[in-house]
């Protein structure tokens, strides 16, 4: 059986408890492999190693630590079908999505490695003769990272890369259902030559591990991307200690389709955005504010798509849609179609744990969709996680737009419509961190900023130039000649 261990100081190690969790296949229940179960004094181990690290990393030119990275693409790319295959039997999305999930990872790594001989300052002249103004990037030490389960190469690289090449040295504590990602993930480090002690990997559970990073006091910075419950209180924890913390959570994200949209089109974006990732995914379309005109006919296409979706192990070419991650999300997931039907919403296809044949062996729920729901239902306002989505009926774009925007997560939404001033007043109205036009709520490039308004974050992008925000500060720097 494989077994997965901590990298701490350039060494694969156990837990210093010597005990270790499992992880089980979603699809099919079986072991994936067992996995280094951490305490604190693991973390000590990490943050130290990686505080050391510091001075040597900090101070080896930027564009030389960006060729590690560049290394580290070219495995990435070398080797994304055998990761992607590993992610579908960890986590259960379908192969072509871990393949998008790898290819995200390689995106963004090429890009920061890019960066590398791009961490531009300013000049700007000063008010005084014989002077010289100028700033520059400075990292901020050690960073400590902790990651979601449903993109389990993505979000590590949107968080090690732009860390690294800013100068930083690294803990990272994966989601512990994802832990085999994050070996491979750092075993390519290894092997591109990154110096010991500036990339550390603690595996183990977020009450031990990832608390344990939080309230280090070496640690300066929490980049965490995960549910508003425990992003909440790694705020208040790192309020309490002064750090710096940038937070990515949960989203309730709508696609708008007006009457003039073209169906066939939104119907794509529903089903992709709904659906893809089996729902979970941070920007899932879980709301459709139809306009009235056509919500029949959106209804009865929904309908015949989602009944059409098979349900299926992800490594399986003809499964559209995977298993949910654990039977405790699958729980989750049919809770919030009870509570839908308790509230007065009508299931229009879907509604059931799935548990026919094969899949009575992972956690499979039926795709799902509500009609007759109303903006105030829980299942209109709270992120359930899974694959189910409600439609909202609206009679204008003011009523869409003000339904959109109804609800405390501000990550991302969309409108289908063939009027560019419709889709110019949902850009200046809709108050999302992204805004989609006539494409579902899902996909990002690694070049523009990502995250979300309100609940969703606390005012930090990941990706783009604005994640060197969060993983550097500004030294400015006056000079009298
Ligand atoms: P989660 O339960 O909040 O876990 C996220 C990470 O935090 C995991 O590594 C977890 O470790 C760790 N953790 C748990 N308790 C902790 C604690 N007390 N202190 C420190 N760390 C702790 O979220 P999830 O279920 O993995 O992911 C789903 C959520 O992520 C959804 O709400 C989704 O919207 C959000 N998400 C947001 C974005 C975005 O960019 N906005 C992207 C993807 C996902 P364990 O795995 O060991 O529990």
């Amino acid at each position: 059986m494989a077994q997965f261990k901590n990298y701490i100081n350039g060494e694969w190690v156990d837990a210093q408890s010597g005990e270790e969790f499992e992880r089980r296949n979603p699809a099919t229940g079986e072991l994936i492999g067992t996995f280094a179960k951490s305490g604190s004094a693991d973390v000590d181990a990490a943050v130290a190693a990686a505080k050391a690290a510091f001075d040597r990393w900090r101070k080896t030119p930027a564009p030389k630590r960006g060729e590690i990275l560049f290394r580290v693409g070219q495995m990435l790319i070398e080797r994304k079908e055998q990761l992607a295959r590993e992610m579908t039997e960890e986590m259960g999305k379908v192969l072509a999505e871990t393949r998008g999930d790898v290819q995200e990872g390689i995106d963004m790594t090429f890009y920061m490695a890019g960066e590398g001989r791009r961490l531009w300052g300013q000049t700007t002249p000063s008010e005084l003769p014989s002077k010289w103004n100028m700033s520059v990037r400075k990292p901020l030490g050690v960073v400590g990272l902790i990651t979601p389960w449903n993109f389990p190469l993505a979000i590590p690289t949107w968080k090690i890369m732009p860390a690294l090449i800013c100068g930083n040295t690294v803990v990272f504590k994966p989601a512990s259902y994802t832990s085999r990602s994050a070996v491979r993930l750092v075993e390519l480090f290894e092997e591109a030559g990154l110096p010991p002690g500036v990339l550390n990997l603690v595996l183990g559970s977020g009450e031990t591990v990832g608390n344990a990073l939080v309230q280090h006091p070496d640690v300066a910075l929490i980049s965490f991307t995960g549910s508003n419950d425990v992003g909440q209180q790694v705020a208040v924890e790192c309020a309490r200690l002064g750090k710096r913390v940038s937070l990515e959570m949960g989203g309730k994200n709508a696609i708008i389709v007006m009457d003039d949209a073209d169906l066939k089109l939104a119907l794509d974006g529903i089903v992709w955005s709904a659906f893809g990732t089996s729902g979970q995914r941070c920007t899932a379309a879980s709301r459709v504010i139809v306009h009235e005109g056509v919500f029949r006919e959106l209804a009865d296409q929904l309908d015949a798509r989602v009944s059409a979706l098979r349900l299926g192990n992800g490594l399986d070419p003809q499964t559209d849609v995977g298993p949910v991650v654990s039977d405790s999300q699958l729980q989750r997931v049919h809770r919030y179609v009870e509570i839908g039907q308790q509230e007065g919403a009508e299931i229009l296809v879907g509604g059931k744990i799935a548990t026919q044949g094969e899949l009575a062996r992972g956690h499979f729920h039926e795709p799902t969709v509500f009609i007759n729901v109303r903006p105030d239902m829980r299942i209109a306002q709270e992120e359930i996680f899974g694959p189910v989505t409600a439609l909202i009926t609206v009679r204008s774009l003011e009523e869409a737009i003000q339904v959109c925007n109804g609800v405390r997560y501000g990550l991302s939404a969309s409108i289908y419509t063939r009027d560019i001033n419709k889709a110019f007043r949902a850009i200046e109205d809709v108050y999302t961190g992204i805004l989609y036009v006539n494409a579902g709520t899902i996909g990002a490039e690694v070049h523009l900023p990502f995250g979300g308004t309100k609940a969703t974050g606390n005012g930090h992008r990941e990706a783009g130039q604005a994640a060197l925000d969060v993983f550097s500060e500004w030294q400015s720097i006056y000079i009298d000649y």
